[in-house]
């Protein structure tokens, strides 16, 4: 059978499969961090009544620009932002690519702090950029002067800052993103696809654009909104930002089925984030139960909790598994990473862990079946 290698494919991409977590069909998922709790009848009633809208226009490209989203995405984001300060693509993956075809690419390179969001390191790769595996210190913490240093030393085009951090969970300190901003020679983009879970007083960096043309932040629906399926990612920085990244995206990205599902989506905002509470409330069940267990746990102020299993994490994974709770292996030797989502959700993956810690992390489980999830 013929198969990419076989093709004239890129060297870089010779022997790689495709990124993605396992789909699997299993009665818990806690493996992508996606909102557990389904859109409210009432949205999606509204959503399905935008769409419908758009139907007999279809015969039409999309407005190739998406003031109307943009727009709304600032009067979401507040900060006095505008929508010639917003832009936004298919999910916060496509902004990020955009983000490093106009400032990264071939003879270029983008600089993250691993571990952090897996993605970055792929959307170099494909855009050309090299990359710069920076590190964090003892339990995944970055400080100032640690980030400071290994920006001077390697001097990247792009820096990523992710807060709060995926896998680890923990916001980052403002004194992070400012002392970057002060040393990196590039742009500095601060991947925000969890900010909605975050501690009350938590600073946004939107907070520090003003003044700082090279500083991007980037948001998602996929995550808080419960949007995960609609694909709606955007950025927030200096209206140059937008201007620029608009050299690389392709025309008429966004469709106009998109486009009108988010605008819905956010005018009925205050329904689907009903849920971030009730969410970081079970984030903070699931770290508090796992300490109380002798498990350590890092800091979350996401919709996620980053653990030590106290063994091999990849047999743990498969016992979860077993016992129906899909969970993240994320390649961090020892540790797992469970979505915060539902109480029953917790209540199952809590009792998933008491099992496995009764009868020990023994051999590995067979996978269940695939599913078309
Ligand atoms: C989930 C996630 C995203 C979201 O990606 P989308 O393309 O918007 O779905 C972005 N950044 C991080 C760190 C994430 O964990």
């Amino acid at each position: 059978m013929t198969g990419p290698d076989d093709l004239p494919i890129r060297d870089e991409l010779r022997g790689l499969s495709p990124y993605g977590a396992p789909q699997l069909d299993v009665p818990v998922r806690l493996n992508t961090n996606e909102n557990s709790h389904p859109v409210p009848e009432a949205v999606a009633e509204a959503i399905g009544k935008a769409l419908t809208a758009e139907l007999r226009d279809l015969n039409r490209y999309p407005d190739r620009d998406a003031v109307a989203l943009r727009a709304d995405l600032a009067g979401y984001l507040g900060h006095g932002l505008t929508a010639d300060g917003v832009w936004a693509a298919n999910g916060s993956n496509e902004v990020q690519q955009q983000l490093l075809q106009a400032f990264g690419g071939p003879g270029r390179s983008a600089l993250g702090f691993t571990p952090a969001y897996s993605m970055h390191p792929l959307l170099a790769r494909g855009t050309g950029t090299g990359w710069v595996p920076a590190r964090r210190g003892a339990d995944f913490a970055l400080t100032a002067d640690e980030a400071v240093a290994q920006v001077r030393e390697h001097r990247p085009d792009v820096v990523f800052l992710c807060s709060p951090n995926n896998p680890t969970g923990t916001a980052l300190d403002p004194a992070v993103i400012d002392a970057v901003l002060d040393v990196a020679p590039g742009m500095v983009v601060v991947d925000e696809a969890y900010a909605e879970f975050a501690r009350p007083g938590t600073v946004s960096a939107l907070a520090v654009l003003p003044g700082h043309p090279r500083l991007v932040v980037t948001r998602t629906m996929s995550k808080a909104f419960g949007f995960a399926g609609g694909r709606l990612g955007y950025l927030a920085a200096d209206p140059a930002v937008v201007a620029a990244v608009q050299l690389v995206r392709l025309p008429y990205h966004l469709s106009a089925l998109t486009q009108a599902a988010a605008r819905a989506a956010l005018a009925h905002r205050d329904a689907l984030l009903a849920t971030v509470a009730e969410i970081a409330e079970q984030r903070d069940r699931i770290v508090t139960e796992l300490r109380g267990r002798g498990l350590r746990v890092a800091d979350s102020d996401a919709n996620f909790v980053l653990y030590e299993v106290g063994g091999d994490q990849s047999v743990a994974w498969r016992a979860l598994l077993a016992h129906g709770v899909l969970v993240r292996d994320v390649g961090l030797p020892g540790w797992l990473r469970v979505t915060a989502g539902t109480r029953a959700e917790t209540d199952a993956f809590l009792a998933a862990v008491d099992s496995i810690q009764r009868e020990g992390l023994t051999a590995p489980q067979p996978l269940p079946t695939k599913g078309t999830s």
